[in-house]
């Protein structure tokens, strides 16, 4: 397959503005969302379209940045919204690099005339690539990480399967990495061996929605196979008791046995609700509440440092 390391020049990573050198992310949000559409899905009535309101989002990025923001990671694709040219025009705005996700979402999203069950693996993975290398449309926006992707249920679908080893082989083409992995409850083990199937390089694959299945032997058998593990639904505990102390505390477990460089934190706003202006948390929750929260329990600055900065830069460009 046709195919260039974009990652070549060790430690670059591809932004909507073009190639930045992985040192300058800064404080990196690995998971979330800008420009967001969801309703299409059959059972997605309840959500409006959100993030049209290119003012608005660019004080809720703004926000961010003025806390020491670096980096967002948009891993919206064409499935739920992505807008390559809002992103540019909100990354110049702002000032905060946008990293942009490729692929397509998950089965409730994928748009009929994608025709993700009627093509092989290996056209999608051609038509990720060819995009990787040369950008979206004729737009020349190149997105620097495959993802997000993954699966609808707590099983892999005919479809989902054959995304997964899209993305792995485009992967191995380009050099970018994969991830969020859309995982709900205990799915993500079968994902990861597709993965491994397509002998894709597992230390630059992150699981999302580690929250979903918060069982430390569940996690413990993901890291051991070399993947990044994401909480990031930070923010969306709010409302459900003691539910995110609990999840401070398996983070706080999983930094004590050793895992600090393969954990990563993030908000995966997406919903209209989630927007500070709508009394969510918007992409400041950590900064404000779950990072201090974290040091409470006895986290290292340090540590909290390598999870927000370094981790999302390793996994993006390796090593
Ligand atoms: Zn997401």
């Amino acid at each position: 397959m046709r195919g260039e390391d974009v990652t070549s020049e060790t430690g670059t990573v591809m932004t909507v503005r073009g190639p930045v050198p992985a040192r300058e992310l800064g404080f990196v949000l690995p998971h979330e969302h800008i420009y967001c559409k969801l309703r299409h899905a059959d059972y997605r009535y309840d959500v409006p379209d959100q993030f049209g309101d290119e003012d608005l989002m660019a004080e809720e990025v703004s926000a961010f940045a003025e806390l020491g923001g670096g980096t967002i990671f948009e891993l919206s694709v064409p499935d739920n919204g992505r807008a390559p040219e809002r992103l540019v025009a909100l990354s110049e705005r702002t000032g905060v690099h946008v990293v942009m996700g490729c692929g397509w979402y998950r089965s409730n999203y994928y748009l009929p005339e994608e025709r993700i069950d009627r093509r092989p693996a290996g056209e999608l993975a051609e038509e990720l690539v060819r995009e990787i290398t040369e950008g979206v449309g004729d737009t020349g926006i190149r997105p620097g990480v495959i993802g997000e992707i993954g699966s609808e249920k707590t099983w892999v679908s005919p479809a989902e399967e054959r995304v997964l080893r899209a993305a792995a082989r485009a992967h191995k083409a380009t050099g970018l990495a994969i991830g969020a992995l859309h995982a709900v409850g205990p799915v993500a083990p079968e994902q990861l061996t597709i993965l491994e199937e397509e002998d894709a390089d597992m230390s630059r694959v992150a699981v999302a929605h580690c929250e979903t299945y918060p069982h430390l032997r569940h996690l413990l058998g993901l890291l051991r196979r070399g993947v990044y593990l994401m909480f990031d639904n930070c923010g969306q505990y709010r409302g459900m008791g003691e539910f995110e102390d609990r999840i401070l505390d398996l983070i706080r477990e999983l930094i004590d046995r050793g895992f600090e460089d393969r954990l990563m934190l993030s908000h995966d706003i997406c919903k209209f609700g989630q927007l500070r202006v709508h009394g969510g948390t918007g992409f400041v929750y950590l900064q404000e509440t779950f990072l201090p929260a974290l040091a409470g329990k006895g986290v290292p600055e340090a540590t909290i440092a390598t999870i927000t900065r370094n981790n999302p830069r390793r996994w993006l460009a390796g090593s």
